[in-house]
């Protein structure tokens, strides 16, 4: 494993607009805030989502659509350039009112309401193609 220290310039809060695309808006905060690497942090509830699971022996990802209401029990993910483009990475937790959850790779989700912490880096940080899983991985900044 690599790893390296990265220095925290920025954190901003946001709140989520109830009917919006809770990806979109991670990525509007970013490029309102002028955010090009940064993590993020959001709980909440959605009205919907769909959601990716990676078959690793596929090399692809399958989606599951969910209807709510469901709370946004966690979610976290990064923002990065992915071949000169600013993109977001999410995950998500979500838990029905019997307390079971669905969760994994975040592909849209309807917002009820939310609210978001971003944490932006003054170090660069891109994604490229890896060939071992087929994904688009951080490249460890040097
Ligand atoms: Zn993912």
């Amino acid at each position: 494993m690599e790893s390296v220290r990265l220095d925290v310039s920025g954190a901003y809060f946001g709140r989520l607009s109830k009917g919006s695309d809770l990806v979109e808006e991670v990525m509007a905060m970013t490029v309102k805030n002028g955010v090009t690497s940064g993590f993020f942090t959001a709980i909440g509830a959605v009205e919907g989502a769909v959601i990716g699971f990676y078959r690793q022996d596929a090399r692809e990802y399958v989606k599951s659509v969910f209807d709510g209401p469901l709370e946004l029990s966690s979610c976290a993910g990064n923002v990065m350039l992915k071949d000169g483009k600013l993109f977001v990475h999410a995950h998500a937790c979500l838990s029905r009112r019997d307390g079971s959850t669905v969760g994994g790779h975040l592909v849209s989700a309807k917002v009820f309401a939310g609210e978001i912490f971003i944490f932006s880096f003054d170090n660069r940080m891109n994604r490229s193609f890896d060939e071992d899983t087929g994904l688009y991985l951080v490249d460890v900044p040097r």
